[in-house]
């Protein structure tokens, strides 16, 4: 019997925009996507405390974790790119990834 075989949708990191290649790891959730750099970034930006209050249109549009579905109130912090937020969890977790991969390095 004949199987159609459904074509992978291209993935997207959700932070940069930049596709996935050989040499641009993505980690994916169910929706989204976020590339080994784009994590490297959020650990850094989570190392400083936050200086500015988040904007009321950040709270509005993102207000879940895009990885794991986290409550902001769960998570007390994300880091959000353009249309996703991402909480301190799933940077580390996706840091610990990358590490274990021996994937982008920091600097
Ligand atoms: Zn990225
Ligand atoms: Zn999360």
């Amino acid at each position: 019997m004949a199987k159609r075989k459904k074509a992978r949708p291209r993935a997207y990191c959700g932070f940069c925009g930049h596709e996935e290649s050989a040499q641009r790891l993505l980690y994916r959730s169910v929706t989204q996507a976020i590339c080994a750099e784009c994590v490297v970034l959020c650990e850094d930006i989570l190392q400083e405390p936050p200086e500015r209050p988040l904007k009321h249109a950040d709270l509005q549009k993102i207000r879940y974790c895009t990885f794991c579905g986290w409550t902001l109130r769960d998570a007390g912090r994300f880091v959000y790119g353009p249309c996703i937020g991402i909480c301190p969890n799933c940077v580390a977790f996706c840091a610990e990834m990358n590490a274990a991969l021996g994937g982008v390095e920091a600097h």
